[in-house]
């Protein structure tokens, strides 16, 4: 069973034992008490370890291993010792002292464990290494070494990602493991490497009390690996899906589907997949993910800037490219199946559509003949218009770019998304000519007024035909209610937020990849609570 431990860097015996309570509430296995800068105090050493609520390792690392210790080698062994001899359940040397010194390694030696030892209470040794910068050329010797030395309980392989590929190698570290083993990714690519590191059987994987005392680039909280990314459900089987773009720190989509799993009892874990803009790292990648079977990669949803490299990719490898997904020309949900082959859809279309009707309690037949404003020439304009084509409405383009509006409508006029498509010609204008307009529906599928700029909108002054009868739907959806919502209701119009499509494009993605019926009040209540 892998350990979740949590790292404390501990500043006095107070504040390490306040946070190890903290951690054990939150539900951590083990703590790792670093000493870099603890009181060089015997008795404190004791009590730390004596008086911890969890077992715990202890570690004291030197600023030439990226930690904050300013002493001598010889007084860091000497904590080192002090802490053996109150029984921690490990102590953890690097990897290059352990190589510098044979003095050290006898001090080292003479603390920890050995396989012959009969005797109980002697903490076992954790010979760990960590690159802040890459790969080591030397990793697989590295394993060796560590292998091979008798002292050696745990081998501990740390090193900073570049990319989503480099946790492969981590995970194949751990599926043939020499001894028990932690192997770890630090930085924004790293994250899979320590969720994903109970899937794999790792000996541990670390996380931190809180946002701000991560003692490692890239480390998440214990709060977070067990109830965001459900580390308590994840086994050999859990299936591993995610959320690709670029930058993705903070998207939601984690949130709702972690929780959407758990009330589905589905046993999947949902991450945060960072790739860079190249369409060449997308597809090493994501290639490389969807050939590792052992991860059970069974899909993504792609956002900015990956939704058309999801096309060409799906169209390279062969695959299933949705027709709707294929008429806008961007993508954002893949799919994969066990035996690897790869489909693309588009679900922010419907989404669109249906949270619209939805919301306003009109079918999608009653479209017909609506006339409706697209504000906005991007991509979720694209899939909105793409909608709207398969219905008889008047639909007129508006933005600030008057090319791209009238690239946009000559390409749906030219390339009807259906067959005998009832849609009128769709019409093009420039942004200005919007408070000038009258139509019965406003979408907002332009950035503006999204979080921090919440004080803008698109539409400022809203035009003066719109009444209690227009309807105005915001696609941005942080914050809830924008500026350009705010100024509709205040005048007595319609509105619709943007969750309303948020929360439908994942359901449809849900159902794709589950078979199960998507909660969506869940995905709603998720929403609301985290904006
Ligand atoms: P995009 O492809 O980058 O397009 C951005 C559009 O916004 C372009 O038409 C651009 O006009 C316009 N724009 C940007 N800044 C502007 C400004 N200051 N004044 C006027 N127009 C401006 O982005 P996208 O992928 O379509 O996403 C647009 C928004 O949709 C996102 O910001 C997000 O909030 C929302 N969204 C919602 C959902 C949902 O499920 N609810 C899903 C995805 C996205 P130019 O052509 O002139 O540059």
């Amino acid at each position: 069973m892998t350990i979740l431990a949590a790292s404390i860097l501990a500043e006095s015996l107070d504040h390490g034992l306040a946070q190890a309570s903290a951690a054990s509430e939150q539900g951590a296995d083990m703590v790792e008490f670093r000493l870099d800068i603890f009181p060089n105090d015997p008795d404190a050493i004791a009590r730390l370890i004596t008086q911890s609520p969890l077992p715990c390792t202890i570690t004291c690392r030197p600023k030439w291993e990226g930690g904050k210790f300013q002493g001598s080698e010889d007084e860091r062994l000497k904590v080192l010792a002090i802490a053996a001899k109150h029984n921690p359940a490990h102590i953890d040397i690097e990897l290059n002292a352990f190589r510098r010194s044979a003095a050290g390694r006898e001090i080292i030696d003479s603390l920890v464990s050995h396989p012959e030892d009969e005797k109980a209470n002697t903490p076992d040794l954790i010979i760990s290494s960590h690159d802040f910068d890459k790969r080591p050329a030397d990793l697989l010797q590295q394993l060796e070494f560590m292998a091979e030395q008798d002292c050696c309980s745990i081998i501990k392989l740390v090193w900073h990602a570049h990319s989503l590929k480099d946790n492969l190698e981590a995970f194949e570290l751990l599926l043939s493991p020499h001894k028990p083993t932690v192997a770890l990714c630090m930085g924004e690519f790293g994250l899979p490497s320590r969720i994903l590191a109970k899937k794999f059987d790792a000996f541990l994987s670390f996380a931190s009390i809180n946002d701000t005392s991560a003692t490692a680039p890239g480390q998440t909280s214990v709060e977070e690996m067990i109830r965001l990314y459900r580390w308590k459900k994840i086994n050999n089987r859990t299936a591993v899906l995610g959320v690709i773009g670029y930058p993705i720190g903070h998207s939601l989509s984690p949130h709702i589907f972690n929780a959407g799993f758990d009330q589905t009892d589905y046993n999947g874990t949902y991450l945060p997949l960072p790739i860079s803009p190249e369409y060449e790292q997308f597809k090493d990648v994501i290639e490389s993910w969807i050939s590792f079977r052992p991860l059970r990669f069974r899909g993504a949803s792609v956002t900015i800037p990956h939704k058309e490299n999801l096309i060409r990719f799906v169209s390279e490898k062969g695959g299933r490219i949705d027709p709707l997904a294929k008429a806008i020309g961007a993508a954002n949900t893949l799919s994969i199946k066990a035996d690897g082959s790869v489909r693309a859809s588009n679900t922010d279309c419907m989404a669109a559509l249906d949270g619209l009707c939805n919301a306003i309690d009109i079918t999608r037949q009653q479209l017909d003949d609506a006339s409706i404003a697209v504000i906005g020439a991007g991509g979720v304009a694209r899939a909105v218009v793409a909608g709207f084509a398969q219905y008889s409405s008047n639909v007129t383009i508006y933005n600030r770019t008057l090319t791209r509006a009238e690239a946009l409508a000559d390409d749906f006029n030219e390339h009807p998304v259906v067959e005998n498509q009832a849609c009128r010609s769709i019409k093009a204008l420039s942004l200005d000519q919007l408070p000038i307009s009258t139509h019965d529906i406003y979408i907002n599928c332009t950035s503006v007024g999204m979080y921090p700029n919440t004080d803008e909108s698109p539409l400022n002054p809203l035009p003066d035909s719109a009444n209690e009868n227009t309807v105005f739907f915001d696609t941005v959806y942080n914050p809830i209610n924008t500026m350009l919502l705010r100024q509709a209701a205040q005048r007595g119009c319609v509105t619709v937020s943007g969750i309303e499509m948020f929360i439908r494009q994942a359901a449809e993605q849900f159902q794709i990849w589950t078979g199960k019926t998507p909660p969506l009040d869940l995905f709603r209540s998720v929403m609301i609570k985290h904006l």
